[in-house]
């Protein structure tokens, strides 16, 4: 997503949402003057479980990290019932940067394995496997933006030494109505709800990082639990005896999947399946129009994002960095450039599924001309930014004498 629809923000603040006190439902008598909300969290998680196929789901993580330290409990939690030693959680090169911090956050030991070809090697993953692994975590659309091709062959070896299966869904944006994590056996999977549904990423606001999971997870998933009751009634369920606890103060952030609720009763299957389509297709033709322009290191048909590496433009001095500032300088936000860290000089380029086949060339025309003009005229384009209110930022005085109280004035 790149931007907030209004519907959505409407139903996140309709008043009987937004005046409710937190602790109303905990209140003796309470649960039927929060009907309204409990039934939002339940449908929430109904719907979650259809668009990923897993059999229950928890809204308390605030954003992806929080999703996968959750996660990583719950397999942790999963593996102790059964009296599992398990000391390692293997994680691939190509995995977002949160995985092996989580892993590491929850006590295990990380096992990096690299990538080939872009993928997860099946061969380095049984290079490693044993009984002392507890899961394999993987992000798929990888951090290349590519599809992880073995995924059947992943989930066998896992399962020969009863490891679990971690799908970091955050961009289930390129995945939504064509993939469910449940049906390829994944254990866990989070969705960054704040860049997939009704909500940007790093639009300033909170985020909701839900986590599903495969039915032999759901005893250990975090309380209360919204239950509807044979009446139809919602209420809170406590008695959770093998749950980890609670991972967020309340319910997670509330408001925030409201605005996801909205956005899936208003797409409906069929409109999440589309948003997909054109997240994927957005991303394609982007990389068509610029393969000529950059260096292409997975040069393939991308899922909703691709990277591209300044690297050709190494011989003109001319960096990543600056084509990002360059771009800032023509109003557009920069593109991610130090991530992923197996590829050189990387550009990661999102367009989303909300670009407009003008948007998205007029960004291409703006992003060739600074390329072609960097091959002239380096300098111009390492002095960039030139139109904003700061020019480059000294980045190492800024992080070693960081100044994060305001004057009194
Ligand atoms: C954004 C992202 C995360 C982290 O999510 P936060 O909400 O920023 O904590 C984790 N994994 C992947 C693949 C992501 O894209």
């Amino acid at each position: 997503m790149k931007y907030n629809p209004k519907f959505a923000e409407v139903g996140a603040s309709l008043p009987g949402f937004s005046n409710l006190h937190p602790l109303t439902a905990q209140i003796e008598g309470g649960e039927p003057l929060a009907a309204g909300s409990l039934e939002a969290i339940w449908e929430s998680e109904r719907l979650l479980q259809e668009v990923t196929g897993m059999e229950a789901f928890t809204m308390q993580p605030m954003a992806g990290a929080q999703g996968e330290l959750t996660g990583i409990l719950l397999i942790a939690a999963y593996h102790r019932s059964k009296g599992n030693r398990k000391t390692k959680v293997i994680v691939p090169d190509s995995a977002h940067g949160t995985n092996p911090a989580t892993a590491t956050m929850a006590g295990y030991e990380v096992i990096n394995i690299e990538s080939r070809d872009g993928m997860v090697d099946p061969e380095a993953l049984a290079a490693v496997l044993d009984d002392s692994v507890a899961a394999l975590m993987m992000t798929c659309p990888n951090t290349l933006g590519l599809f992880e091709r073995h995924l059947p062959e992943i989930v066998k070896l896992l399962r020969s030494v009863d490891a679990l299966l971690y799908y970091d869904g955050a961009n289930f944006n390129a995945c939504m109505g064509r993939l469910r994590t449940g049906d390829v056996g994944f254990d866990v999977v989070h969705l960054n709800l704040h860049k997939t549904m009704g909500t940007p990423h790093g639009g300033g606001g909170p985020g909701s990082g839900p986590v599903g999971v495969s039915a032999r997870l759901e005893p250990f998933l975090p309380g209360p639990r919204v239950v509807r009751h044979a009446d139809g009634s919602f209420g809170l369920k406590h008695d959770l005896p093998q749950s980890i606890g609670q991972v967020a103060p309340f319910y997670g952030n509330f408001s925030m999947y409201l605005r996801a609720l909205a956005y899936m009763l208003r797409c409906g299957g069929e409109g999440l399946a589309r948003a997909t389509t054109y997240a994927v297709l957005n991303a394609n033709y982007m990389l068509a129009r610029l393969r000529d322009h950059l260096h292409i290191p997975y040069d393939r048909i991308c899922m909703h994002e691709f990277v591209a590496s300044a690297s050709p433009l190494g011989e003109y001095g001319v960096h990543a960095l600056d084509l990002a500032k360059a771009l800032l300088d023509k109003g557009y936000h920069a593109p991610t450039i130090y991530f992923p860290l197996i590829v050189k000089e990387c550009l990661m380029f999102e367009p989303t599924e909300t670009e407009s086949r003008e948007t998205l060339d007029r960004f291409c025309d703006d992003l060739i001309a600074i390329i072609e003009r960097a091959r002239v005229n380096p300098q111009a384009i390492q002095d960039a930014p030139l139109t904003l209110p700061v020019r480059r930022l000294d980045e190492t005085r800024a992080a070693r004498s960081m100044i994060v109280t305001e004057e009194k004035s």
